[in-house]
């Protein structure tokens, strides 16, 4: 299944989640419990290409990660 990376729109915590064949709406953000925050990265597979992932962000945008 694939990983989606969020950023919550509330706080601006970044996180991840699996998600199925189905479009579930009940993401939740695990800082605030803001409701479905936007979407911000295609989907990825594995941990290590999450970290990969991440170290672009944090390269491209390091704002994001004080
Ligand atoms: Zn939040």
């Amino acid at each position: 299944m694939p990983l989606y990376q969020y950023e919550c729109t509330a706080c601006g915590h970044l996180f991840e989640t699996i998600e199925g064949l189905r479009d579930d709406p009940c993401n939740r953000c695990p800082a605030c419990g803001a409701a479905r925050p936007p979407r911000i990265v295609a989907p990825f597979r594995t941990v290590g290409w999450s970290s990969f992932l991440d170290g672009m962000e944090k390269r491209v945008n390091p704002g994001k990660f004080k």
